[in-house]
């Protein structure tokens, strides 16, 4: 890893305007955002994976070529608060579905698919809100008629060999984004002791993993039944040291009934995280920034930075990271304007630094 201060910005799938120039493939994606000065995507499973593993692997080609640093969010319906112990070995395997395909876009050969098909681009990749593929909530859908993917053996290492000789994006290890799940009928106490136990279970298994060395990064949420407030994201990140913290700064805000205005409550989020982790994760943090729409449970759903309502805004954020040189993923769900509101934080960010010198 270099000493570079480097951020990055990029959006959360594909824009609209993507598709409106006539893009029709996730392939075309890195080209696309490198052209607007962006060097970040995630792209989501949140409804299911949807991508075979040659298709990973041709995206994930095309994102080093544009040095675009790519994060994958897992499936929107993993649940380790479960009280179903079978919830939550699902939840696990799609963890650790999503940490293969990962393995995927940077190059590793993770093996085929049940029935792989060549350059497959699932691509239901148009960010949080978009109308994905379906999924049937229990297995993991794959567009195309291809069937569920094969869960029985995710994970064989000898089958895992590296074939490309390429760095690691920007010499940065591969991040998988989670929701840890919610409360159900449980005290929230319970709930939390028992996401604990689920993520303890999922890393005894990564940690023996091909995928070690990959981030898991639980999401600050949005809503209040939903594990995941940033006390929380912190505690659950203590659990292993590539466990980084994922604030939604949307979330919180929504969490809050708006309570992210002022550069001092972003700052009073960054300190809780600087006195329970270490440096490594509090600089390299992930963060999702969209402006959302609350209610009296919290968030109701992703707006664009066209609101002026609910927020919260990104400037006083952006001054908390040029003040204390943090170097985050940073990731716009904003709803269809995803690549066009990074593109705004971006210009927010570099017009801080260039009021502060650097
Ligand atoms: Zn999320």
């Amino acid at each position: 890893m270099t000493n570079k201060k480097e951020i990055f910005f990029g959006p959360s799938g594909n824009s609209q305007s993507f598709y409106g120039e006539g893009n029709t493939a996730t392939l075309q994606a890195p080209a696309w955002v490198s052209a607007r000065g962006l060097n970040a995507f995630e792209y989501s499973f949140g409804r299911g994976i949807n991508i075979h593993t040659a298709g990973a692997r041709e995206i994930g080609a095309e994102m080093r070529r544009y040095g675009i640093e790519l994060s994958v969010h897992a499936p929107y319906f993993i649940n380790f608060a479960s009280d179903d112990p079978e919830k939550v070995e699902k939840s696990v395997v799609y963890i650790l579905q999503s940490l293969r395909l990962l393995g995927a876009f940077k190059g590793l050969d993770v093996g085929a698919d049940a029935s792989d098909k060549e350059g497959t681009d699932g691509d239901n990749t148009s960010g949080a809100n978009a109308d994905g593929n379906k999924t049937n909530g229990v297995g993991v859908s794959v567009p195309g008629g291809c069937g569920e993917l094969k869960t029985t053996s995710p994970l064989t290492a000898s089958s895992i060999t590296e074939v490309e000789n390429e760095p690691a994006l920007s010499g940065r290890p591969g991040r998988v984004i989670f929701h840890a799940g919610s409360d159900g009928k449980m005290l929230r106490k319970e709930s939390f002791a028992r996401a604990l136990d689920g993520l303890r279970m999922l890393l005894s298994v990564k940690n023996d993993s091909p995928y070690k060395s990959y981030l898991l990064c639980p999401e600050a949420m949005g809503k209040s039944a939903q594990v995941g407030s940033v006390d929380e994201v912190i505690e659950m990140c203590r659990l292993d040291a590539l466990m980084y913290p994922c604030f939604d700064f949307g979330h919180i805000n929504s969490i809050t009934q708006g309570g992210l205005k002022t550069k001092d409550d972003f700052k009073r989020v960054i300190d809780k995280t600087a006195a329970g982790l270490d440096d490594a994760r509090v600089r390299n943090m992930h963060i999702h920034f969209s402006k959302i729409q609350y209610g009296a449970k919290g968030e109701i759903r992703h707006l664009t930075f066209a609101d002026d309502i609910y927020g919260p805004e990104f400037l006083p954020l952006a001054e908390v990271i040029a003040e204390y040189r943090l170097t985050p993923v940073i990731i716009s769900e904003s709803d269809g304007t995803q690549a066009e509101d990074a593109a705004a934080m971006k210009r927010i960010y570099e017009s801080v630094v260039g009021k502060i010198g650097k």
